[in-house]
């Protein structure tokens, strides 16, 4: 398990790798960059297969991490913590303390908050001992739960893609994969302007309940590729956009929560050559993330979100434009946008 020579390497500043033999914790920090302040970005409680999955996952996400602050213009560098669920039952708040106090020994270059897999119990365990955490729900600076923030970020993108390609919202076909905290909320605000809505997800009580609150049409996980949508919405995990997938894909659109969606970079030319309009993750995302960097921060107000999450609208809307200019691909515009500004 090299690191530097690790495929998903791409001069990270540091990665940590924490094992504690009394609570079966076995997780990895990456800081990719603190260029811009220090790093921030989610834990991940995830079952992997082995440590090399957990560390290709943690270099990955913090390097989207760097690109995703950068592009949102926050003053935070870009990082990401992975925790391996144990197998069995196991003592979680044992665990998540022992977590927090590892963060302190990364010294303030990483900032943790919630992501997959955790829930707002597990962040007050970590809290307990760590100053290093945001996104909580409560306390002086509290931002509270992201969610909300990055679906109303991937609402405004799908709106502004389908604007640009003359889509009108109101009776628009979007398919949406991932029915958690973030996909229920983009079903919502879709549902409340008119979309039609096909949507799946691997919990069957999430389904039923976008299906019984908003009417949405249910397919199994793996039919949700190949329906006959504008637009593709993916909201539930990365690399969804791989050779299996896009040629299934008859959307015009893809914008959506999940993080890392293609599964290597050449994916988004395959998405252009068929005439898919990509809106980079990371752009698309970047909702929660300003919510939790006005806590961090110290400037939190709704109106500093608010104005943030317009230049996330802005920034979609240059990539796009470019690409129409230049024939590149959305991902390589934004990626050599995102390296600008770190420094890279
Ligand atoms: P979540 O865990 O609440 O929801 C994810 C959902 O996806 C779950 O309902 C799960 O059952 C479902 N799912 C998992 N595998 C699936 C599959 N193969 N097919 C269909 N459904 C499947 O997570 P979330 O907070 O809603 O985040 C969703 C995605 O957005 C994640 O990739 C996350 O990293 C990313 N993201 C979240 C935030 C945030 O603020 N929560 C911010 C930025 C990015």
């Amino acid at each position: 398990m090299a690191i530097f020579e690790h495929k998903s390497f791409d001069a990270h500043e540091s990665v940590h790798s924490f094992y504690d033999l009394g609570t079966g914790l076995k997780a990895f920090i990456a800081v990719h960059s603190t260029h811009l302040g220090p790093s921030a970005g989610g834990t991940r409680l995830w079952s992997y297969a082995n440590s090399d999955a957990a560390l290709r996952d943690v270099l990955r996400l913090s390097r989207g991490m760097s690109y995703k602050n950068a592009m949102a213009g926050l003053k935070l560098g870009g990082g990401k913590a992975v925790v391996m669920k144990p197998d069995g039952d196991f003592d979680r708040t044992a665990l998540f303390r022992k977590f927090g106090a590892y963060i302190n020994t990364v010294g303030g270059a990483y900032y943790t908050a919630e992501d997959v897999g955790m829930t707002p119990d597990d962040m007050r365990t970590i809290r307990t001992q760590t100053k290093y955490v945001a996104g909580l729900d409560e306390g002086d600076a509290a931002s509270g739960d992201p969610s909300p923030v990055t679906a109303d970020g991937v609402f405004r993108c799908i709106k502004l893609a389908a604007d640009k390609r003359g889509i009108a919202l109101k009776g628009a076909r979007v398919a949406v994969q991932g029915l958690g905290h973030v996909g229920y909320t983009v079903c919502k605000l879709l549902n409340a302007v008119g979309a039609k809505l096909v949507v799946t997800d691997i919990n069957t009580d999430a389904v039923k309940k976008v299906c019984s609150d908003f009417g949405a049409k249910m397919v199994t996980p793996d039919e949700i590729y190949a329906q006959d949508v504008d637009i593709f919405s993916p909201c539930a995990l990365g690399a969804i956009l791989n050779p299996d997938t896009v040629d299934q894909l008859k959307a015009k659109i893809i914008a959506g929560a999940a993080n890392n969606q293609l599964s290597v970079p050449a994916m988004g030319q395959e998405l252009q050559d068929r005439g898919i309009l990509y809106c980079p993750d990371y752009v698309v995302n970047a909702g929660g993330i300003i919510n939790i960097a006005g806590e961090i921060e110290g400037s939190y107000s709704k109106d500093w979100v608010e104005e943030k999450l317009q230049g996330v609208e802005k920034t979609l809307s240059d990539i796009i434009e470019q690409a129409a200019k230049t024939g590149r691909t959305t991902d390589t515009i934004a990626d050599e946008m995102a390296r600008a500004r770190i420094g890279r």
